[in-house]
Order: C-alpha cells, then sequence, then structure tokens
C-alpha cells in the first residue's frame, strides 16, 4: 500500500467523526499555576489531597512519558488501564455488526472479549507452529471492513516476539490499523515500536505499568500513536478517565526509572534461572522462547501438574484450552524466594 493515500478519517465511525470532545471544567480552565480560587466545578472546597478533579489530560504525565519515549505529548492517550486504551480504539473505528478486527490466537484474551462487548466480529487467524504471525493468512482474512489488526508482542501467553519483517509486511501492506500490545516490551531485548509511529500512520503502540512497572493496582495503560488518531481517541474517552491517586502514583514511579530497571533485571536474572531449573524436571517436555516476564512450558499433563502445585498453594496458569497451547502451563517469574519455591515444589511430583 502506498501510505501517502493512508487517511484516518476513511476508518473512524462516523457518528465518532462528528463529535466534538465533551469539554469539562478542568478543560476550559487551564492553570498556569498561578494562585486561583476554584469556583467552577461543584467540588467540596476543604483540602484533602483529592477534593479536586484530576487533570483530563494528565498533562504532568504525559509530559515525562514523552521526554523519556522521544515522542510528543500529543502522541499519547492514557487510560484506565489498557483495557481502557483497547475498548477506546473499538469504540473509535469499529461500527458495531459491520466491522470486523482480526486477532491472532493464541493470544491475550482480552481483544476477543471487547470485540464481542462491542458487537464487532473478531476473525482469527492462528499463529504458526512457531508462534509466528501467519501473515498471508491474516492480510487474506481481511476486506474493507477489517478496521483492525491486534498483534501482541511480546505475545501473552507464548512469550515470543514477531519477527520485524512480519510486523512491517502488516503495516505496509494492510491498509486498516495495526495495534501493538507491548504490555511486556520492557522485559525483551527488542526495540519498541514506539520509534516507528512517525513513520506509520496505520501504527498504534499501547503500553502498560501494569507489569514491569509494577503498578498493576493503579490501573495505567498508554497509547502512543500519530497526533489524528490520539485527537480522535480524545473525543470519546470519558474526561476524568485517570484519576488523581493513579496520575500521582504513575508519576512518581516514571521518574524513578532506575529503581525500575533494577527490578526488571532482577527479574530477568530471576527468569534465566529458573528457565535452567526447569530444563531439570523431567514431566517438563518444552520450555518456550520468552520475551516476557513469565515462561510458557509444555508438559506431560497440564491439568494434573496444575492441580499438584494448587494443593502446594502455588497458582500458576494452565493455557491448554487455548489453540497451539495443548498441555501447557504459564509461570510468572516471581522473587528469588518464589522462585526457589516453585522449583522445589515441581522436583516432588
Ligand atoms: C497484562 C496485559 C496487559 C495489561 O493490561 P492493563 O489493563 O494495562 O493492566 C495488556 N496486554 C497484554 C497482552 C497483557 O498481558
Amino acid at each position: 500500500m502506498n501510505k501517502t493515500q493512508f487517511d484516518i478519517n476513511e476508518l473512524v465511525r462516523e457518528n465518532v467523526q462528528s463529535l466534538k470532545p465533551y469539554s469539562s471544567a478542568r478543560d476550559e480552565y487551564v492553570s498556569d499555576g498561578s494562585e486561583m480560587i476554584f469556583l467552577d466545578a461543584n467540588e467540596n472546597p476543604y483540602e484533602n489531597g483529592v477534593n479536586r478533579y484530576p487533570d483530563p489530560q494528565q498533562r504532568n504525565l504525559k509530559t515525562v512519558l514523552a521526554k523519556q519515549k522521544g515522542v510528543s505529548v500529543e502522541n499519547i492517550l492514557l487510560g484506565n488501564g489498557s483495557d481502557e486504551v483497547l475498548d477506546l480504539l473499538f469504540r473509535g473505528f469499529c461500527e458495531p455488526k459491520v466491522d470486523n478486527i482480526i486477532t491472532l490466537p493464541p493470544t491475550y484474551g482480552m481483544y476477543k472479549v471487547l470485540a464481542n462487548i462491542n458487537n464487532i466480529e473478531n476473525r482469527q487467524v492462528l499463529l504458526t507452529k512457531g508462534f509466528e504471525p501467519n501473515v498471508s493468512g491474516v492480510l487474506e482474512a481481511s476486506d474493507e471492513n477489517t478496521k483492525i489488526i491486534f498483534l501482541c508482542s511480546p505475545n501473552n501467553p507464548t512469550g515470543n516476539s514477531f519477527s520485524e519483517e512480519s510486523v512491517i509486511q502488516f503495516l505496509e501492506g494492510f491498509n486498516g490499523l495495526i495495534v501493538i500490545d507491548e504490555a511486556y516490551i520492557d522485559f525483551s531485548d527488542k526495540e519498541s515500536w514506539l520509534k516507528k509511529i512517525a513513520m506509520y500512520p496505520n501504527l498504534i503502540v499501547t503500553q502498560t505499568l501494569s507489569k514491569a512497572y509494577g503498578l498493576a493496582g493503579i490501573r495505567l495503560g498508554i497509547c502512543y500513536a500519530s497526533e489524528e488518531i490520539i485527537n480522535i481517541l480524545n473525543k470519546i474517552k470519558p474526561p476524568y478517565n485517570v484519576n488523581e491517586l493513579t496520575q500521582k502514583r504513575a508519576l512518581d514511579r516514571v521518574q524513578d526509572i532506575d529503581k525500575v530497571d533494577n527490578e526488571v533485571s532482577s527479574i530477568l536474572n530471576e527468569r534465566e534461572k529458573l528457565i535452567v531449573s526447569l530444563r531439570n524436571i523431567d514431566f517438563v517436555k518444552e520450555i518456550y522462547k520468552t520475551d516476557a516476564n513469565f515462561i510458557l512450558v509444555k508438559v506431560d499433563d497440564a491439568n494434573l501438574r496444575y492441580n499438584q502445585l494448587l494443593k502446594m498453594g502455588i497458582v500458576i496458569r494452565n493455557r491448554s484450552s487455548q489453540p497451539l497451547c495443548e498441555n501447557t502451563l504459564r509461570f510468572t517469574v516471581g522473587t528469588a524466594i518464589e522462585n526457589k519455591k516453585l522449583i522445589e515444589g515441581l522436583k516432588q511430583l
């Protein structure tokens, strides 16, 4: 495809195209930092740290993220977890009962859930046996109503990153949106696709503070894309979708990036130790290559091993119901002590 022909307005839902963003009290007046009296939003005036509505555009947090990631603030949308970001993509671009999306199982379950909630057909094209995208199969499955192809890289639950060639074939060969879910990118030595948003107008990269940043409880998801795409999503997002406590905790954490990096290094170190130990467990038949903070393994009998571990008080994920994942278990990398207990438990079986 000739990307100069790419026009985002041809993809956006008709009703969304004509929307104006809802203008809240905090949108209309933007503080310049000087002392003001706020009598505009019917808030309780007695200060307790959260009596005011949060910044609907999360400017402080976006400014730090933009600087760290080398993009501009206009390329960022924040949401109540990636789950909200992904849902906004459906609501912005997919017309219920008319449009479709394509997912590549085995993959993250939320794409399918959100497609069902939004009444959008989910076309599934399985990964190859090596867990790589079947690029020609996906492109053949697409039609003029295919709005989004969801790529999860590193992929959950398989753990591998997709090859650069496949991703480029999608970006260049598909005239709709390519979403690359990079929830696990901080555990990978591959480069983020974030750097390419200026080059590909149909590229959307999502990240999250839920995994490497250790903030699953605050719910903060990040969408990086062209300013045009971000403007469309801004029209449909709830005005105060990221609460004040979340904005504050997220800001503290992204400014303490050395601590995050140290934790990621420890997790990666533990991951390698865990892989070595798993090789010595005789009912472990295969350990799949991972770029994430989890390891997918094939075992002799996943249901049996899952239940045995559960009885020992160790909860893992049985992924056997997923296509291409028969008899597989997914282990999240824990602390050194937790991983030791896991290995001791596995050795007893
Ligand atoms: C865990 C995970 C997320 C995170 O979702 P949040 O809503 O941000 O917590 C996103 N995508 C994938 C593939 C995941 O595994």
